[in-house]
């Protein structure tokens, strides 16, 4: 099983990252992605510790804990930039925070999201005009290396 898009403590989930890590594994997990919520405010907190954590985990235990972040409510247009800056800082995948019916929205999108240059694989699934619930699109992602 794998998992991309999970919450530490760092945003709204309620564990830190190592007994995030260890459920999963525990649970029969193979690989997961911690993706806390972040915006140009605390990449540079979030991600290093988050990546820190997961390097050590992945030494330990048989599960890939890969690091990552949830890009979550930022202008559209600065999605480029925060992509660029949080590989630079270490996340191995990017995702983009999905808006539920509870929180305030923009109107929906009818055009597809275009590619970021220079990523290195992209599976970007258009938001629909009906934006499901916690809708989640994956911006970025590394391959993964060991
Ligand atoms: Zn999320």
């Amino acid at each position: 099983m794998i998992d991309l898009h999970t919450h530490s403590l760092f945003s709204d989930g309620v564990l830190v990252p190592s007994e995030l890590v260890r459920r999963a594994f525990m649970k029969g997990y193979e690989v997961i992605a911690i993706t806390d919520h972040g915006d140009a405010s605390n990449l540079d907190f979030i991600i290093p510790r988050v990546t820190a954590a997961c390097r050590e985990l992945g030494k330990r235990w048989k599960i890939r804990a890969l690091p990552g972040i949830e890009l979550t409510h930022i202008p559209p247009e600065t999605f480029g930039a925060l992509t660029k800056k949080a590989r630079k800082l270490g996340a191995m995948i990017v995702v983009a925070h999905g808006e539920t019916l509870v929180e305030p929205v923009e109107p929906p999108v009818v055009s597809p999201p275009q590619p970021l240059s220079g990523a290195r694989s992209v599976i970007a699934a258009p938001m629909s005009a009906t934006r499901a619930a916690n809708a989640l699109t994956i911006l970025d992602m590394c391959p993964p290396s060991r």
